[in-house]
C-alpha cells in the first residue's frame, strides 16, 4: 500500500520505520529538508520532500505534526489528493480536529496512539513504539467503514490495540492520564528547584533516584506538546487540575492534623486504585 506521513518528527518518523518495514511504500513530507533526508537515512520512509503534492500517491494519510498545525496543514493537503485517500491524524487532543475536519473529508478518521516519548523530532523516531500500546480511534456516524478498516489494519500491523470513542470521551479521558500528569509532573520539577538552599538543592538533585525518574519523567517531556494540550483540551484539563487541588488540600490537611489513619486509608486506597489502571 502506499502510505504517506505529513510531519516527520517522533510520530511521524516512528510510524514510518514500522510501514517500512512491513513492505508498504511510505512517502513522507515534511518540513525541513534536512529532516526528508534524516528520514530517508534512517529507513523511516522510502522517499521524502518538502512539497505535499508528493502525497497524491497516497492511499492513506498519516497527519503527524504538531497538534496546532493538524487543522491548517489539512486544507492544504486536500488539494492535493483524490476523494477516495483516507486520511487520519495522530494528535493528542481529538475534540476540535474532529470536528473541524470531518466535514471537509468524508474519509476522515481521528485516531490517537497512546505511546510517545520525552524526546522529539525524527531522531527520536523508534522501532515497535506502537506495540502493545492503545491507539485510539474516533469515526463518526458518517465515517466509511472501509475508511474505518483500511485504519484499522494499518494500526494493528502495528501492534496495537485499538479502542473506539467519542471524541469528548478521548479528551476527557485523555485529561485525566496524559494531560494532568504532564502539569502535575511539571510542578513537581518546579518545587523541588524552589529549595532556597543551594547546598540543600544540590544535595536533593544528586540524590534523585527512580522515584523522581518516575514522577518527573513527563513534566521533564517536549514544552510544545504540553502547550498543545493545555490549548486545545483546556476545559477538561482545567476541570482536572481543579480535583487536583482539591486531593492536593486533603492531603496538606490530613498531615496538618497529623491525622496518619486518615491518610493511610488514603494511600491504601489509591494503591488499590491504581491496579485498575492499564499501566
Ligand atoms: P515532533 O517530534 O515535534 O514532530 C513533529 C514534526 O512535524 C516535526 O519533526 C516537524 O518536522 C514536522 N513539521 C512541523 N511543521 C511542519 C509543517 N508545517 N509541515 C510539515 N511538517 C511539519 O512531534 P511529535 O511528538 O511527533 O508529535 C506529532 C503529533 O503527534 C502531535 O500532533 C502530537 O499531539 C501527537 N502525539 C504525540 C505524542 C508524544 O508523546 N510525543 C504521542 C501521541 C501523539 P521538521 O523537522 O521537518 O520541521
Amino acid at each position: 500500500m502506499n502510505i504517506g506521513i505529513l510531519g516527520l518528527g517522533l510520530i511521524g518518523g516512528s510510524l514510518g520505520l514500522d510501514l517500512l518495514e512491513r513492505g508498504h511504500r511510505v512517502i513522507g513530507v515534511s518540513r525541513q529538508e534536512t529532516t526528508c533526508f534524516q528520514a530517508i537515512a534512517l529507513g523511516s520512509v522510502s522517499e521524502a520532500s518538502t512539497d505535499m503534492s508528493r502525497l497524491q500517491a497516497a492511499e492513506v494519510v498519516f497527519i503527524c505534526t504538531p497538534l496546532g498545525l493538524i487543522v491548517p496543514k489539512f486544507a492544504e493537503l486536500i488539494s492535493h489528493l483524490d476523494d477516495a485517500t483516507v486520511i487520519t491524524d495522530v494528535g493528542s487532543v481529538k475534540t476540535p480536529i474532529v470536528e473541524a475536519l470531518s466535514p471537509l473529508w468524508e474519509n476522515f478518521i481521528g485516531g490517537h496512539p497512546m505511546a510517545g516519548s520525552t524526546n522529539s523530532g525524527i531522531e527520536a523516531a523508534q522501532r515497535n513504539l506502537f506495540a502493545a500500546r492503545p491507539y485510539v480511534l474516533t469515526p463518526t456516524t458518517t465515517t466509511p467503514k472501509k475508511a474505518i478498516s483500511t485504519v484499522s489494519e494499518i494500526v494493528l500491523s502495528l501492534g496495537a490495540n485499538i479502542y473506539h470513542c467519542q471524541p469528548e470521551q478521548h479528551d476527557r479521558a485523555v485529561s485525566w492520564i496524559s494531560h494532568l500528569p504532564v502539569m502535575v509532573s511539571s510542578s513537581l520539577i518546579a518545587t523541588a528547584m524552589s529549595e532556597r538552599e543551594q547546598d540543600v538543592l544540590e544535595l536533593a538533585q544528586k540524590l534523585a533516584s527512580t522515584g523522581f525518574r518516575d514522577t518527573s519523567r513527563v513534566g521533564g517531556g517536549n514544552p510544545e506538546l504540553g502547550v498543545m494540550m493545555a490549548k486545545y483540551n483546556r476545559q477538561a484539563l482545567l476541570n482536572s487540575l481543579q480535583q487536583y487541588r482539591q486531593n492536593l488540600d486533603e492531603l496538606i490537611d490530613l498531615i496538618e492534623q497529623e491525622n496518619w489513619i486518615k491518610l493511610e486509608e488514603k494511600l491504601q486506597s489509591t494503591q488499590s486504585s491504581r491496579r485498575q489502571f492499564n499501566v
